[in-house]
């Protein structure tokens, strides 16, 4: 933009002290507004694809819509391939060869596979066993989708309590091997995936010059960058019970992941059930309704929240105290809000 030049104009230089002063202003004014104007043409992208069986919303702020376009089909290949790597519903994957060479033998993996795995281990070690991968040995006795609701018999809990154990996944660094040492013991991670997952599709956005983004999957949440410069990303935290939020937070470059019993559950005779198991019981988890973990990356946030979940409140809030850069919101089982010491409700 230029300003306007000539004696002609009111502005013109030497016409009056006014006039000078001002125009020494405003070129440095305009020169200061450039960026903000050069922002202001920036966008906010919603869109919503399904992918690995969830919802996924992707809200990009950018001039580039075709960029943005392009980037969500490169991050659906990629959840596609991830699920092709991950599922331990879909016959052929890595993670169903390692279920069925349960007692038998070990699996060679990716690096990429290895990762993931031995995160899941160590969270399930950091929580004595909350979370615990090999839960899957129950992935057939409990039924939550609508339609076929399935409550285990107390033989069939009893037989697959027997299988859990994140102490009898064999992780081999040397060989790039994975295996579970009895047969009947399987891996599910879908605790941990979902959250993986989102941390890709950020990495690809950033890769592609789309680091202002927020990507959810479910109840995994990446926020990236800004909304615009200076102004952070809002997000809210749904309340478990009642209609609305329990919260909204202005967040920057963090990961955060609700578990609550209200996302996949059926009630049977009064009783609620829901998708996120005790290993110890090998029924639901029934200290909380609802925890919320931020955390550094998604694939950590993911795992603990429904890590925290199976814990409870004072456990969780123990954990959380220990473990750098995590915060957490819990509402326990009696709805009583409780908080890590980083975090501010308003
Ligand atoms: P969502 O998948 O709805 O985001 P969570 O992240 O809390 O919810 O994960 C729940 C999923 O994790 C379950 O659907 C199941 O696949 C798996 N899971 C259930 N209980 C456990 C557990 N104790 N440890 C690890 N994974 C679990
Ligand atoms: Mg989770």
């Amino acid at each position: 933009m230029s300003l306007p030049s000539g004696n002609s104009t009111p502005l013109a230089p030497g016409s009056s002290p006014l006039s000078r002063a001002v125009s020494t202003v405003l070129p440095l004014l305009l020169l200061l507004l450039g960026p903000m104007v050069s922002v202001s043409s920036a966008q906010i992208i919603k869109e919503q694809r399904t992918m690995m069986g969830t919802e996924i919303e992707f809200t990009v702020s950018t001039e580039n819509k075709e960029a943005a376009e392009a980037a969500f089909d490169a991050i659906e290949a990629e959840f596609e391939r991830i699920e092709s790597v991950m599922s331990e519903w879909k016959a052929g994957t890595a993670i169903s060869e390692i279920n069925d060479m349960a007692g038998k033998g070990t699996v060679e993996v990716t690096d990429e596979l290895f990762m993931l795995l031995a995160v899941a281990k160590e969270v399930a070690t950091l929580t004595g066993g909350a979370f615990d991968p090999t839960w899957a040995a129950m992935r057939t006795i409990w039924d939550f989708r609508p339609g076929s609701e399935r409550i285990a018999t107390k033989e069939e809990i009893t037989a697959a309590l027997g299988l859990i154990d994140y102490r009898q996944i064999l992780l081999d660094q040397e060989s790039m091997t994975v295996g579970l040492e009895k047969k009947g013991m399987a891996l599910g991670l879908g605790g941990i995936a979902k959250g993986y997952a989102v941390d890709r599709a950020v990495e690809i956005l950033v890769e592609k010059g789309l680091g202002n983004a927020i990507v959810k999957a479910g109840g995994d949440m990446r926020v990236q960058g800004e909304r615009v410069p200076g102004k952070k990303w809002k997000v809210s935290i749904k309340h478990p019970r009642k209609e609305g939020n329990l919260a909204t937070l202005g967040l920057k470059n963090l990961s955060i992941s609700t578990s609550g019993d209200y996302e996949r559950f059926f009630i049977k005779n009064a009783t609620l059930y829901h998708h996120i198991i005790d290993p110890k019981t090998g029924y639901p988890a029934s200290k909380c309704q609802s925890v919320t973990v931020l955390a550094p990356d998604t694939m950590t946030s993911d795992a603990l929240s429904t890590a925290i979940f199976v814990l409870g409140p004072k456990k969780g809030l123990e954990l959380a105290r220990m473990l750098k850069g995590v915060e957490v919101i819990i509402v326990d089982s009696s709805g009583k809000v409780l908080t890590s010491k980083g975090v501010e409700l308003h």
